[in-house]
């Protein structure tokens, strides 16, 4: 076994790797740029190893000062992660050429994976069902749309050295292939140094579903399944979940057998995943091959009870795998929810700062159910510009899909994020979506089903009237605490009065109260009736309690006048007064909000990319304003009105923080 393991990458899945690596018994060292100094995984190694300033260029891609690091700490494996250096072939080699195990597949099996093209046609030869199309390069837009047709609209064009969803478009029309591959071109070139675009049918209502394999060096490959990868935003991740709901055992079978032969004919070893897109009538074709350790690798990890990365560590030293695909089982149902830390309410931008209250859920392992949450940073922590905006993995396990939904939700209930934006009532609103519950899933679920972005979740009439009850209760509670500050303790369940309105921002309940010790019966002017259980007492953040028989997480913070209640994706600020302070605020006027229509304002930390309007220009609602870079994404302004600019006040390259202004409008 190895003496000591160096993690090459930062975040979660250095961390994750470290659990491993700590639970098999083998010292770790974290490497990390000056950005992260103070970073969980430079907290949980056992040595940590500053290589370079904050720019991934600079430190995690800098295979030289990994070296360096390798040399200083005396580690004699490298564990990759995800992203960074561990698809490169050349890190791999230059691993090699120091002697020192990389915890991946060969460099060859790398290479032949790493490029679109040819792992297209190694698949096709391999007899691996591959999306029609174009296998070789196209020259010019005049070729890309003569192919096209020959095709069939629509069609996918996509770089060859593509990744993490860039340089793709789809194309409907000839005019559309001939603007598409110009556009891929050119992103092409700028994301990955290399422009070599082909084009392949474009699958329509499709799924993207993956086969996860492993091999050791001794010629054993096996599958573990798969996992549905289908909820997805601009072509990345956002939900994972295994098995399928759409795949049957035979579809399963012939898909794990394909993937393994195209390792086999790779000379696969180790860890790695062949991606497959599904049509709606089953059909599958290979999409890519994914050569490291997948972000979603935990919920393949919850069904099949297989470590994946103490496999990737034991194959890397020699060891045969211990078992056959025989010995495979999969049991129960996984869901990951990944928490980015990109404000839904806002279009999706990353967000950054300061992590002021970072609380998940308990990890637990129970008969039943299970919950696991890989993360990477803590309380107190910064979210930075210059990585990566997913800040953990929540996973829910139970013996069922619906069981596994119903657990997530909880979870998500009980997960506590404050400081910065993030999509938390997002992820609640997808699990209550009774598409996703129907297991009706594609690639454009999200499109789709949140059509106009994300506005937060409509809570039903009955959870409604749910929540109303809880901030009554709350509201009791806090009654009763200032009557036992008081003195008036024992004749308080007497001076309180039975009579209140809730309002739930705009919507109103009239209640009628009883008291008992810590429970509150609440009935409604229709004679439905709640009672609200818990031990909450003013302050606490997160209500725990029994409302109307069922268990409820409720995220709960103070603000004028009231509470501010999170629940499932919805969002209220509850107020709940006496009938006569209702009848007096309902004469108050409505305070106005700050006009700042008149401004664009920079939503996030980053660097100006592109300002794509003139002072004078009129502009559409929906037009391009400008581009921001944070966060290896680039963020697109739009106008959200007509009007007309007034002055630009920044330029291309400028940095800027949140809220400055950008332009001006007349
Ligand atoms: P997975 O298939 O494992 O879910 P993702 O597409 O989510 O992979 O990407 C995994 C990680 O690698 C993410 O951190 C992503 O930002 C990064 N990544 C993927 N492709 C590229 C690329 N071509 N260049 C830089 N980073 C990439
Ligand atoms: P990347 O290297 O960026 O991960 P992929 O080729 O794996 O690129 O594609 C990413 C996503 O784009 C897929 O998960 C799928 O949603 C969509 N996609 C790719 N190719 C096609 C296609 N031919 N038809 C429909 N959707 C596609
Ligand atoms: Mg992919």
């Amino acid at each position: 076994m190895f003496r000591k393991l160096l993690i090459a990458n930062r975040g979660e899945i250095a961390c994750r790797v470290m659990r491993t690596a700590r639970r098999l018994g083998i010292p770790t060292v974290a490497v990390h740029s000056e950005a992260d100094r103070n970073a969980l995984h430079v907290r949980m190694a056992d040595e940590a190893v500053a290589i370079g300033p904050a720019p991934a260029a600079q430190s995690y891609l800098a295979i030289d000062r990994i070296l360096e690091a390798i040399r200083a700490s005396g580690a004699d494996a490298v564990h990759p992660g995800y992203g960074f250096l561990s698809e490169n072939p050349r890190f791999a080699r230059a691993l090699e050429a120091e002697g020192v195990t990389f915890l991946g597949p060969p460099a060859a099996a790398i290479e032949a994976m790493g490029d679109k093209i040819a792992s297209k046609r190694l698949a096709a030869r391999a007899g691996v069902s591959t999306v029609p199309g174009w296998m070789g390069e196209i020259a010019d837009a005049d070729e890309a749309a003569r192919i096209a047709a020959e095709i069939g609209f629509p069609v996918m064009i996509k770089a060859s050295a593509g990744g993490g969803g860039k340089g793709m478009r789809i194309a409907w029309s000839e005019a559309e292939a001939r603007e598409g591959f110009r556009s891929s071109r050119n992103e092409a070139a700028a994301s990955f140094g290399d422009d070599r675009i082909f084009i392949e049918k474009f699958i329509t209502q499709p799924r993207h579903i993956e086969i996860q394999i492993l091999g050791d060096r001794h010629g054993n490959l096996v599958h573990l399944g798969e996992r549905e990868c289908s909820i997805q935003r601009r072509n990345q991740k956002v939900i994972e979940e295994a098995p399928s709901p759409f795949l049957d055992a035979a579809t399963r079978a012939a898909m794990g057998a394909q993937a393994v032969a195209l390792a086999r004919a790779v000379g696969y070893a180790s860890a790695g995943t062949v991606e497959f897109i599904v049509d709606a009538a089953r059909a599958f074709y290979f999409l890519e091959m994914n050569t490291r350790l997948q972000v979603e690798h935990p919920v393949t990890e919850l069904v099949t009870g297989i470590d994946i990365v103490e496999a990737m560590i034991r194959v890397a030293a020699g060891e045969p795998l211990p078992f056959s695909q025989d010995d495979i089982r999969l049991q129960g149902w996984a869901i990951e929810s990944r928490l980015y830390a990109e404000d839904p309410y806002r279009s999706f931008l990353p967000s950054t700062g300061r992590l002021t209250r970072y609380r998940p859920p308990a990890e637990e392992v129970l008969p039943g159910r299970a919950v696991r949450n890989d993360t990477g940073v803590f309380e107190g922590g910064e979210i930075s510009i210059h990585y990566d905006p997913m800040i953990a993995k929540l996973c829910a396990w139970a013996p069922t899909r619906g069981a596994a939904i119903e657990e997530m939700r909880r979870a998500l209930d009980a997960f506590e994020v404050e400081g910065i934006g993030h999509n938390l009532p997002f992820l609640a609103a997808v699990m209550d979506s009774p598409r996703f519950v129907e297991g009706r899933l594609s690639t454009a679920f999200i499109a789709e089903e949140f059509t106009g972005g994300f506005t937060g979740a409509t809570l039903a009439e009955a959870v409604l009237r749910r929540i109303a009850a809880l901030a009554a209760h709350l509201r009791m509670c806090s009654e009763e605490r200032a009557a036992r500050i008081s003195g008036t303790m024992a004749n308080h369940a007497r001076r309180v009065a039975p009579d209140w309105i809730v309002f739930l921002d705009r919507q109103r309940f009239p209640v009628h109260l009883a008291l008992r010790p810590g429970a509150t019966a609440v009935r409604f002017e229709d004679g439905e009736a709640i009672e609200v259980a818990s031990d909450w007492s003013p302050g606490a953040r997160l209500f725990r309690g029994n409302v109307g028989g069922e268990p409820m997480t409720v995220k709960v913070d103070a603000v004028r006048g009231g509470v501010r209640l999170r629940y499932r994706g919805a969002d209220f600020r509850a107020l709940v007064r006496t009938p006569r302070a209702a009848a007096l605020a309902a004469l108050m006027p409505a305070k106005a909000a700050p006009d700042t229509s008149k401004v664009l304002l920079c939503p996030m930390p980053g660097l100006v990319v592109a300002i794509h309007v003139a002072a004078g220009d009129e502009v559409q609602e929906g037009q391009p304003l400008a581009v921001v870079e944070a966060m290896k994404m680039e963020n697109t302004l739009r106008a959200e009105r007509r009007g007309v600019v007034a002055r630009i006040a920044t330029a291309p390259g400028a940095s800027l923080r949140v809220d400055d202004v950008i332009l001006e409008f007349e």
